[in-house]
Parts: C-alpha cells; structure tokens; sequence
C-alpha cells in the first residue's frame, strides 16, 4: 500500500509499505477521505512548534472497516467509521480523571506519531466511532473538527436558551455557531471579517453575522441582544484584535471560551477580567462523548456540512491541496484528500 510522508516543510512523498496486519484490539480500515485543517497548515509551512519530519499527516479521517484484529468487538467488515486520534498515557491525572484530551504526554496521530495519510491504516478500536449510511465520508472525516467545536461548546455547561457571540467564522467558528444552535442555544452571531465566510454562516443557518470591518461590534451585539448582552463568547480565531474584543463586550460575570490557536502571545486587559468576574475557560480536542455528539448533530440535520467542503484532491496530488490552499486562504473551508 501507498503512504503519503512530509519529508520536510511541503514536501510529500510517498513510500510502498506492506499493508498493516490489525493487531489485538485493533481495526484495519480503508482509508477514504482525510481533511485538511489549519494545524496541518501549519505542518507544511514549518510552522507547527511540535511536530518533527518526516511525519505522516492524516488524523481528520473516515474510512470502512477492511478487517478486523483479535479480540475486537463492535464493529463488522464494511462498518463507516472515524476515529479520535489522540494517544494518551491512561495514567497521569487527567486520564485518570477521564480527562484524557488533556493527558500530561498527549500524542496525536498526524503530528507526534503516526498518521493516517496511507490507503490502510490499523487503530485501536476503541478510538473508533461508527457513523451512519446517511452520513458521506467527507461528513466522516469532519467529525473530527465538529467534535473540536461541540468539546468547547460543553466547556460551558447547558446551552438551553443561551445567547452567545461566536468571534471567528472560519471552520472551527462555523462550526460552533451551528453546533451552539443545535446544542439549544437560542441565539448566535457570527463574527469575521470575510463577508465570504460570514454568508456561509448565514446559509448554514445562522441568522446573525456581523463584520467588524463594517459595524462596530459592541453596537451590533447591544442591538441585538439588548443591555444583557450575551450569555457567552467564543474566541475561535486565536489573534489579540478579536480576544480584546471579546473582553471588552463581555457581559459582567460570563465567561470567554478560548477555542482559537494564538501563533503570537496577545496583549489583553486582565485588569478587565478581574474587575468585571470574567471567566476565561481553555478547550482542547475532544473526548468520545463530543465525537458521539457530533455524529448525532450531523445526522440529525442540525449541522450542515456540505457547504464548508470546499475542495478534493487525488492522494497522488497530496501537495496541490496546500498549493490550493494557500492560493485560496479565505475561501478554503474543509479540503480533502480522496484516498479511495
Ligand atoms: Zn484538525
Ligand atoms: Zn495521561
């Protein structure tokens, strides 16, 4: 079988390797679809401060199970699947607490091991979540991303009736603003500075979308949302400009979630978070009951996926997905890798 292998900064190539035998425990998948996302990016540009070449990429991924290891139960040749790529030690506090996504030596496949960038590739089946037939594999793949948003969205507890602002409309900020409405939220606004990427909000349903470049953003959210102002905010883009924002707007007492990636330390206004009783909550990855949650959004109709897959390329063309990528930085939302 074919692996495809980041060398170095932006250069893939690929190496024939004999196709995995599935251990105990373990499933053989195929390999069908693998998305492309910001951190991958990075990987490419040489920019991701822990990942070291040559590295196999692949961990946004959906594929058939193709055989089954020894001992595994659940899953039959042929079952859609997607799986969570992290690799966690199961005994440091986190994982002891069930808190494996922020495990003390947290490895995650397609950066500090390996990948699933190849046209079979064997994982534990206990990382593995079956998605229904009404489900296509670039849905499959994006459960991972989705399971991002709905992981930061449960850092806030019940969404019941909420009002949140979501800063960012990107693939990760598009995704939480659908997912906070599926969740139960009662109102979101969408905020970015691409027009293009706040019209993809609206036609994934999200009614309010505001573009700082045009409105001022604490009037738009006072129009709105009246005095109270939002129950919430989510920071998905990771710059200073829109975590000031996100401070400065925040009604006394709520809490920011820090979902966005920051390349640069931001400047911000503590002095802010102590007077008003700001709470600032971290989220990283995702445990099984997010993945769990976020096939049921998908399959439930309450995201929608297909207006944010934005490109395909063959796995023999691996490097003109980044090419694309980066010639369409605004406009690329989920690209894929069709493996098979
Ligand atoms: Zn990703
Ligand atoms: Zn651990």
């Amino acid at each position: 079988m074919r692996q495809a292998v980041m060398t170095a900064p932006g250069v893939i190539a690929y190496r024939e390797l004999p196709k995995p035998e599935p251990g105990s425990g373990e499933l053989l998948l195929k390999i069908m679809r693998i998305g492309v996302c910001g951190s991958d990016i990075h990987v490419n540009h040489g920019l991701h401060p822990y990942t070291k070449y040559p590295v196999v990429q692949g961990h946004e991924v959906s594929g058939r199970v193709e055989r089954l290891g020894p001992g595994t139960r659940g899953f039959a040749v042929g079952d859609r699947v997607t799986f969570m790529p992290q690799v966690y030690c199961g005994t440091c506090l986190p994982c002891r607490t069930g808190r494996y996504n922020i495990c003390d030596s947290l490895k995650v496949m397609g950066f500090q091991t390996t990948g699933a960038a190849s046209e079979y590739f064997a994982v534990a089946a206990d990382k593995c979540l079956k998605f229904p037939e009404s489900l296509s594999f670039e849905a499959g793949a994006m459960i991972e991303p989705l399971a991002v948003a709905v992981h930061a969205l449960g850092r806030l507890g019940d969404l019941s009736g909420t009002r949140l602002v979501v800063y960012g409309a990107g693939p990760i900020g598009n995704l939480v603003a659908q997912s906070a409405l599926g969740l139960g939220a009662a109102e979101v606004i969408a905020t970015d500075t691409s027009d293009y990427r706040l019209s993809l909000a609206s036609s994934c349903g999200v009614r309010h979308v505001v573009n700082p470049k045009n409105e001022d953003m604490d009037a738009a959210i006072l129009k709105l949302y009246g005095p109270d102002r939002a129950d919430a905010a989510l920071e998905c883009v990771g710059v200073e400009a829109t975590m000031t924002q996100a401070i400065l707007s925040a009604r006394k007492g709520s809490a920011i979630v820090v979902v966005g990636v920051f390349g640069a330390l931001p400047k911000v206004d503590l002095g802010l978070v102590q007077d008003r009783e700001l709470s600032l909550v971290g989220t990283l990855m995702y445990r099984r009951e997010d993945y769990e949650r976020a096939i049921a959004l998908v399959a439930e109709g309450k995201v929608k996926l297909d207006p944010l897959m934005s490109a395909h390329f063959p796995f023999d063309r691996y490097k003109e997905a980044y090419d694309f990528i980066d010639a369409n930085r605004e406009r690329s939302m989920k690209v894929f890798i069709d493996v098979s």
